[in-house]
């Protein structure tokens, strides 16, 4: 009897697909909620010239502040909104925010590059660029010049014809673009030749074991030629140690980010720590 009535209320039941669904749909609707109740910060990590000393920019890196479980990472909820229209809500916000924060730095003289992850999604859709524009018309004090836009390796391959015809146009706007966690995307070097990007950020996992992996340094090496064959900039990414740092110097690879230098931080303590922070002596005679 239970049964029938259930069939009579639902045309088509799936009872699996539907728990699927509605504990999906839950927690989309909670990010959904979690982004009109103000839950989403940007935090930033400095991005320096290792040799130099010298602080060029700052990643902005989203995270969510759970009302019950505390501070979250992006792996925690980036993978539910994948292919969903939040994606692009999330990711409309984070641009948006981003650039009111580079309003704010420049406002208070703080000249920083800002970089900041753009989704699969997001560059692909229709009228991004558009939207691009309208944000950057909203500050204007902003140089777009100072604005890079990171995209992942394996996201720009996906549709390489697409990607670039949208970076060429991000680039009459005066944007720069990242390749994002180079070297796992499987990029040949006429797929580089033909992506129209400024920077290329070495992946984290070759930076991580290079000195105990010849393997991974022989990636990272290799990622640094190609950057200096291809006239590109190359950023190492995830430099935990000082000895990291100096052998990437040692390889021709100057500008870094990681936690050998800074954890990602809220807005406001960025200031104080660009005009405290001090390369390590190795660095500099490097
Ligand atoms: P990513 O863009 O490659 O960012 C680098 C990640 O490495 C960040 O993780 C950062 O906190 C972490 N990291 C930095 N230095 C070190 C280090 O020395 N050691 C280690 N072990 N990790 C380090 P996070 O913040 O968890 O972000 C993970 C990924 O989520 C990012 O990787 C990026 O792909 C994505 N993401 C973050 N924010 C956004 C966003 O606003 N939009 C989009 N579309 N993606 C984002
Ligand atoms: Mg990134
Ligand atoms: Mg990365
Ligand atoms: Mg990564």
């Amino acid at each position: 009897e239970a049964k029938q009535s259930g069939k009579n209320r639902l045309h088509i039941f799936d009872p699996v697909q539907d728990a699927e669904l509605k504990s999906r749909a839950g927690s989309l609707a909670e990010l959904r909620q979690a982004l009109n109740a103000g839950e989403f910060e940007l935090y930033y990590q400095p991005k320096v010239h290792m040799r130099e000393g010298r602080v060029v920019g700052a990643e902005a890196l989203i995270r969510w502040n759970h009302p019950e479980r505390g501070l979250l990472l992006p792996a925690a909820f980036l993978p539910l909104i994948n292919g969903h229209l939040l994606e692009e809500l999330l990711g409309d916000w984070v641009l948006e925010q981003g650039l009111r924060q580079a309003s704010t730095w420049q406002r208070q003289g703080l000249d920083l590059q800002l970089s900041i992850n753009i989704g699969a999604r997001q560059i692909q859709r229709p009228g991004f660029t558009a939207h691009l524009a309208a944000c950057l018309a909203s500050y204007p004090n902003v140089p777009p010049g100072r604005i890079e836009l990171e995209v992942l390796e394996s996201n720009a391959l996906d549709d390489i014809e697409q990607v670039s015809r949208i970076m060429r146009e991000c680039h009459q706007m005066g944007l720069r673009f990242a390749v994002d966690d180079f070297g796992t995307g499987y990029s040949s070097l006429t797929y580089l030749r033909r992506l129209p990007a400024e920077t290329l950020k070495i992946d984290q996992s070759f930076v991580r074991d290079m000195l105990d992996d010849a393997e991974d340094l022989a990636i990272v090496q290799g990622v640094i030629g190609l950057a200096q064959a291809f006239r590109r900039e190359v950023v190492a990414e995830g430099v935990e140690t000082q000895a990291q740092g100096t052998q990437l110097l040692a390889m021709g690879c100057e500008l870094a980010q990681g936690h050998a230098i800074a954890r990602p931080m809220r807005a406001d303590e960025l200031m104080a720590w660009c005009a405290q922070w001090r390369p390590c002596e190795a660095w500099l005679r490097a």
